[in-house]
C-alpha cells in the first residue's frame, strides 16, 4: 500500500499535465484512506489484549483502549467510536495531540518488551474521523429540556468538555469566551501542523447545532461582570486556562523583534484561518527569512521552533537552561524538530539581547547542572565567562504561563486561590470556595493538557448537574409539602 502510495506520488509528479487537478485529488484521497484504514487495523491487531491494561490506566480518561483496538482490528469500526466516545468528549482531538509517550503508548506491554508501541493515538484518531465521515458522531438532543442555566467562561477542552455533558442532560448553557472563535489554546495556541483547525471547528460546530449557546467577544471582568453572571445562571464553571506569560529578564528584552510565544503562535493561527493580522503582515511575528532564537523547553516553545521553520525562517536556535534529559517537553517533538532542522542550544540562557532598534544579535551564557535542590532536580548554574553572540532577528520567549489574578480582575474577593494563583477547587467534584461556582483545567491545575482538562470539565459537569438535581427534587418536595 505504501509503495501505491509511492508510485502515485512519483506519476503525479512526472507527468502532472497528463490528469485534472480534481482527478489527481480523488485519487490520492481514495488511496490516502485505504492505507490509513489498513494501517489503523494493522496497529489494532498488533495490541495482545494482555488483560492488564496499563495502556488505559495511564490515559487521563481512561479509555478502554483494548476493546476498541479489538473492534477496530475485526473491522467494527462504528462499534469501536461507540466505545472510544463514551470515554472521551474529543477523541478526535487528543489522537492527534495527546503526548501518547507519556500517557497510554507509554505503557504499552509491548512497548514495554522493546517491540514498538501500538499506535494508539493515531487508531483513535482514525477511528474518530471515519465516524464524522460516515454519519456515525450523533447530534447532541437531549430527551428534556431543563430550565436551568449554566455559564461557562472559557471556551477551552475544560469548557466545552462541561457544555456537552451538561447540554446532553438538557442544561442551558452559555459559554463565554473573550476571543472571536472558540477552542481555547486548541484553535489559537496549539498550531495547525499538529492539529488541523477543521477538525476543531466541526466540534464547535457540533455544540452550537445542539444548543449551546456561545458569547464570543465577552471578557468576564471586562465585557461582562462575574456578579451579573452569577445573577442571571444557577451554577458557573470557570475554565479560563493560564495565560499570564513568564517573563524573559535580560538587557534588551524591551527591542523590537522580542516577542512573547502566544503572540507568536496566535499570529500564526489567525493567519491558517486566513485572518488579517498587522503584526503578521509587517513583520513582527513572521519568522520567514529571520535567524530565530526561541527561549525555553516545553512543548510551547517546541511548537514555536516548528512553526518557525514552516515559515520558512534563516535559522532555528532553541536556547534552554538544563539539558536534553532534564527538558520539560516531549522528547518526540525535539526528535521532530531536530529533524526539520531545528539547532538545540543546551544548558544555554540569553544573557542580553542587542540591535538599535530592532534585534539583530543575542548574547548566549552557557550553563552546567550544579548540585540538586530540595526537589531532587539539579540546579543550572552559569558558568562565569563562557559567553558566545550569535545572530537573532526574532527572538521568541516561550518560558511557560501563570493564571491571571481572576478575585482582582473579577471583584470576587470570596473567591479563594493557592500560592500559585490558580484556583482552589475540590479535587473531585470541582467545588471552589463560592456557592454554585466550580473550576476545571488549567487554571486549577496550572499549565498541562487537553486530555486533562476534559477529564476536570467532564467530572465538573457531573457535579453541576448532581447539584442542580438535588436542587430540583428539593424544590419538587417543597412544592408537594405545601399543597
Ligand atoms: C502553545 C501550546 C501548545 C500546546 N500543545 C499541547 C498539545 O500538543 N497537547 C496537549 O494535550 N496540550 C497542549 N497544550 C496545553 C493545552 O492546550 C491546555 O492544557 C488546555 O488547552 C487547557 O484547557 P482549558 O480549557 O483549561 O484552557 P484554555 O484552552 O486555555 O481555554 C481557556 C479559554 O478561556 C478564555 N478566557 C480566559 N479568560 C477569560 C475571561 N476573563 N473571559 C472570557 N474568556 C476567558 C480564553 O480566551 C480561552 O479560550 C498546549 C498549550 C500551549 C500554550
Ligand atoms: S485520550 Fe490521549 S492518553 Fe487517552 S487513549 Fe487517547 S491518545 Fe491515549
Amino acid at each position: 500500500m505504501a509503495q501505491r502510495m509511492l508510485q502515485f506520488v512519483k506519476r503525479d509528479r512526472e507527468m502532472p499535465e497528463k490528469r485534472s487537478v480534481d482527478v489527481r485529488r480523488e485519487d490520492f484521497h481514495e488511496i490516502y484512506a485505504e492505507f490509513a484504514e489498513r494501517k489503523a487495523e494493522e496497529q489494532a491487531a498488533r495490541c495482545s489484549q494482555c488483560g492488564i491494561p496499563f495502556c488505559q490506566t495511564h490515559c487521563p480518561l481512561h479509555n478502554n483502549i483494548p476493546d476498541w483496538l479489538k473492534l477496530t482490528a475485526e473491522g467494527r469500526l462504528e462499534e469501536a467510536y461507540e466505545v472510544s466516545q463514551a470515554t472521551n468528549t474529543f477523541p478526535e482531538i487528543c489522537g492527534r495531540i495527546c503526548p501518547q509517550d507519556r500517557l497510554c503508548e507509554g505503557s504499552c506491554v509491548i512497548e514495554q518488551s522493546g517491540h514498538g508501541t501500538v499506535t494508539i493515538g493515531a487508531v483513535e484518531k482514525y477511528i474518530t474521523d471515519m465516524a464524522f465521515e460516515n454519519g456515525w458522531v450523533k447530534p447532541i438532543r437531549p430527551k428534556a429540556e431543563r430550565p436551568e442555566r449554566v455559564a461557562i467562561i472559557g471556551a477551552g477542552p475544560a469548557g466545552l468538555a462541561a457544555a456537552d455533558a451538561l447540554r446532553r442532560r438538557g442544561f442551558q448553557v452559555d459559554v463565554y469566551d473573550r476571543h472571536d472563535r472558540a477552542g481555547g489554546l486548541m484553535t489559537y495556541g496549539i498550531p495547525g501542523f499538529k492539529l488541523e483547525k477543521p477538525v476543531v471547528m466541526k466540534r464547535m460546530e457540533q455544540l452550537r447545532d445542539g444548543g449551546v449557546s456561545f458569547r464570543l467577544d465577552c471578557e468576564i471582568g471586562r465585557d461582562h461582570s462575574f456578579a451579573a453572571l452569577q445573577k442571571q445562571h444557577d451554577a458557573i464553571l470557570i475554565a479560563t486556562g493560564v495565560y499570564k506569560a513568564r517573563e524573559l529578564q535580560a538587557p534588551g528584552v524591551g527591542l523590537n523583534g522580542v516577542v512573547r510565544a502566544l503572540d507568536y503562535l496566535i499570529a500564526s493561527n489567525r493567519k491558517g484561518f486566513g485572518d488579517s493580522v498587522p503584526a503578521f503582515e509587517d513583520g513582527t511575528l513572521n519568522a520567514e527569512g529571520k535567524n530565530v532564537v526561541v527561549i525555553g523547553g516545553g512543548d510551547t516553545a517546541m511548537d514555536c521552533v516548528r512553526t518557525a521553520v514552516r515559515q520558512g525562517a534563516a535559522s532555528v536556535k532553541c536556547l534552554y537552561r538544563r539539558d536534553r534529559a532534564n527538558m520539560p517537553g516531549s522528547q518526540r517533538e525535539v526528535q521532530n524538530a531536530e529533524e526539520e532542522g531545528v539547532e538545540f542550544v543546551w544548558l544555554s540562557i540569553p544573557k542580553a539581547f542587542f540591535g538599535e532598534n530592532r534585534v539583530n544579535k543575542v548574547r548566549i551564557g552557557k550553563m552546567r547542572l550544579g548540585p540538586p535542590d530540595v526537589t531532587g532536580r539539579q540546579a543550572p548554574e552559569e558558568i562565569p565567562g563562557a559567553e558566545e553572540d550569535a545572530p537573532c532577528d526574532l527572538a521568541i520567549e516561550a518560558l511557560g504561563f501563570e493564571p491571571e489574578e481572576l478575585p482582582r480582575l473579577w471583584g470576587v474577593e470570596g473567591l479563594e486561590v493557592t500560592r500559585w494563583g490558580t484556583v482552589k477547587a475540590d479535587f473531585r467534584t470541582k467545588r471552589t470556595s463560592l456557592p454554585g461556582v466550580y473550576a476545571a483545567g488549567d487554571i486549577v491545575r496550572g499549565a498541562s493538557l487537553v486530555v486533562w482538562a476534559i477529564r476536570d470539565g467532564r467530572e465538573a459537569a457531573d457535579a453541576i448537574a448532581a447539584e442542580l438535581d438535588a436542587k430540583a427534587a428539593d424544590k419538587g418536595a417543597a412544592a408537594v409539602a405545601a399543597e
